[in-house]
């Protein structure tokens, strides 16, 4: 049995966490390799301090005061010692990076190899931590476990493959010797070695990517929630904690509001069918969410409901539409410059409709309107939108299930600007006023799941 655990920034970030954090490891009588986040805090920091081109030395002592602080209570002084010069060693380096980036004007791999600095930090913290408490903890970074990377910085994705190729070397040994790998998140290197961050929030998906790279029988995810709720619980006081889902609904979930994992996550382990746990280490003892192949075994028609906001609505108008193809294709090839994420396409004859990032729609309007397509005879915008995601793996194959969420949309006060339903096999995502979306959310929860 081979298992990857990851714990994130908040059961990294205070010696009561790091305290819980080693026990849950001491605990696994599994082989494991271990994947982990930056403290909590820090890589918000980092991003700041060159954002701000603030004074490095500030951030220096802060990071070396936060890890060191919490590593002097649970390391005797020998190994203290021997810790604290790794970690100078280490922060000397981010010192250096940091000073030759206050020189440069654009160096986005640079930001990369910064900002992925708290995981390295992180794994000679617990790696020490867990060799107090006589555990055989080997610290690896993304480069030496060899976590690859492609894609553009702070938006990489692992190369699957290759990466396999490279831990059946580094970590599979190490656990076949009854190591445990620590191994930082957040980030691999692209093929000349320079390091790619995989987005905010990550090291989940590194923890999937490594999963699957070690062809692991479990992938626990550790963080400060109980699970994957039925609906965000400061929206709706009752919901629960979902006891098991479907790789689709859980991915759906990620991408369309629940904060839970990165979007991400789910990709490398589906493809290995390796089940994914979400656990809470504040309550260990708590089931957590499962997640694993299991399409329509259970009774439950929607499982889960989640409202994304900070939405617009584009919409663009030209007479024959889809009779011109081209004309379409140039529309989302335009609107999706740069990474802006599109979250649903609707068409009729002569509209074009898309619902994208509040934060994008200026930069979209400028290029929409450099494209001079003869053919758009006008563009509106809708602000203040909010996408409602509902979940359940039996929800679109029922008869009559959007027939009754809607009607509950409208005795909500609210109305439908978007639909999207039937792309996915287990979603039903439509667009209300985002001051609507509270009250949709309630009363579809109260419905389908109870209060
Ligand atoms: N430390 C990184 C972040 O804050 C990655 C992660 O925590 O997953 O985004
Ligand atoms: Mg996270």
């Amino acid at each position: 049995m081979i298992k990857v655990m990851k714990f994130g920034g908040s059961s990294m970030g205070s010696v009561d966490a790091l305290k819980r954090t080693a026990s849950i490891i001491q605990r696994e009588p599994a082989r494991k390799a271990v994947v982990v986040s930056a403290m909590s805090g820090v890589t918000n920091s980092l991003i700041a301090c060159m954002r701000d081109r603030s004074d490095t030395s500030t951030v220096l002592e802060q990071l070396r005061a936060k890890y060191a602080g919490c590593a002097q209570v649970m390391m005797s002084g020998d190994l203290f010692n021997t810790y604290l010069k790794e970690l100078d060693a280490s922060l000397s380096m981010l010192g250096d990076k940091l000073k030759t980036y206050q020189k440069l004007d654009r160096a986005p791999f640079l930001e990369d190899a910064i900002s992925s600095w708290g995981e390295r930090l992180s794994v000679i913290t617990l790696s020490n931590i867990l060799r107090e408490r006589h555990i055989d903890a080997v610290a690896l970074s993304a480069e030496e476990a060899g976590i690859v990377a492609e894609g553009e910085p702070s938006n990489g994705s692992a190369n699957l493959a290759a990466t396999h190729s490279n831990l059946g070397q580094t970590v599979v040994p190490l656990l076949e010797n009854g190591a445990t790998p620590i191994i930082t998140g957040y980030y691999g290197t692209d093929a000349r070695g320079r390091p790619v961050t995989f987005g905010r929030g990550g090291s989940d998906y590194s923890s999937s990517v490594v999963a699957n790279g070690v062809d692991a029988d479990c992938c626990e995810i550790w963080t400060d929630v109980n699970g994957f709720m039925t609906a965000d619980p400061r929206e709706v006081p009752n919901a629960r904690t979902i006891k098991e889902m479907d790789y689709s609904e859980a991915a759906e979930l990620a991408y369309f509001g629940a904060k839970v994992l990165h979007p991400r996550t789910i990709e490398p382990v589906r493809r290995k069918g390796i089940p994914l746990r979400v656990k809470n280490t504040f309550n260990p003892e708590g089931n957590g969410t499962l997640i694993r192949d299991q399409k329509n075994n259970t009774p439950e028609i929607l499982r889960s409901v989640a409202a994304k906001g900070d939405l617009s609505i584009i919409k663009i108008y030209s007479s024959e539409l889809v009779y011109n193809p081209g004309l379409i294709s140039r529309l989302i090839a335009s609107v999706s410059e740069g990474g802006v994420n599109i979250y649903a396409i609707s068409t009729s004859l002569s509209t074009l409709a898309m619902v994208l990032p509040a934060s994008a729609m200026d930069d979209v309007l400028a290029r929409l309107e450099s494209l001079h397509e003869g053919q758009i005879e006008k563009m509106t915008i809708k602000n203040d939108v909010s996408l409602i995601c509902c979940v359940g793996d039996n929800m679109i194959n029922t008869f009559g299930v959007a027939a009754k969420v809607f009607a509950i949309v409208s005795s909500s006060g609210a109305n439908v600007e978007m639909i999207s339903e039937g792309a996915s096999d287990v979603a039903l995502n439509f667009m209300v006023p985002s001051d609507k979306a509270a009250d949709v959310v309630r009363n579809i929860h109260k419905t389908f799941i109870g209060d």
